[in-house]
């Protein structure tokens, strides 16, 4: 839609994947209707909030017309339920990764994920653009998470050495005498 130029509905250009969520979650489109989505907390200001539970909410079956067969939209909801999960399970190291041959970030791919032989495992998102293909292999999630340990470990071992040379550091920076002094000289 952003391709195409379509607006959004706050008329915008660019189409989010909150927005478009929003709308295919949105009970709207199948003729319901879920009441008391949102509340009036001052009538002075007309200021609304999400109703999380504070006051009822009422579902309306067949409210109006439908813009969305009721089927069709409920197929959409699975759909997006799995893609919602596999977005929470597989994106611990997302955006954490760079490939140490081209620098570009690491991306999360499920392999055989229907069997048990199912695995996360990561690899450069460049690696098949252009005409340089990167050397650096994928890594499987299970070993990531081993260095990853390891890591915090070390860091852990000598975390009194780390706290004492960040607290030396944070006296360093804090340390206004120098400029006091010029202060003083510039005064006299
Ligand atoms: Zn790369």
């Amino acid at each position: 839609m952003t391709a195409q130029g379509i607006p959004t509905p706050q008329g915008k250009r660019q189409w989010s994947y909150g927005t478009v969520k929003r709308m295919l979650r949105n009970e709207k489109y199948k003729g319901d209707a879920l009441l008391q989505k949102s509340f009036t907390t001052d009538f002075l200001t007309k200021s609304t909030k999400p109703n999380e539970g504070e006051l009822p909410q009422y579902y309306v079956e067949n409210n109006h017309e439908a813009i969305i067969k009721r089927d069709v939209f409920d197929l959409v909801q699975i759909e997006l339920d799995k893609l919602e999960k596999k977005r929470q399970t597989s994106n611990i190291f997302t955006g954490r990764l760079f490939c140490g041959d081209c620098g570009a970030a690491f991306g999360s791919k499920v392999w055989h994920s229907a069997s048990k032989y199912k695995r996360t495992i990561y690899q450069c998102n460049a690696k098949y653009k252009g005409e340089h293909k990167c050397q650096t292999p994928h890594v499987t999630e299970e070993e990531i998470k081993v260095w990853f340990l390891s890591a915090i470990n070390q860091l852990l071992s000598n975390r009194d050495e780390i706290i004492a040379n960040t607290e030396l550091l944070i006296d360093m920076a804090k340390d206004t005498s120098p400029l006091e002094n010029k202060i003083d000289d510039l005064e006299q």
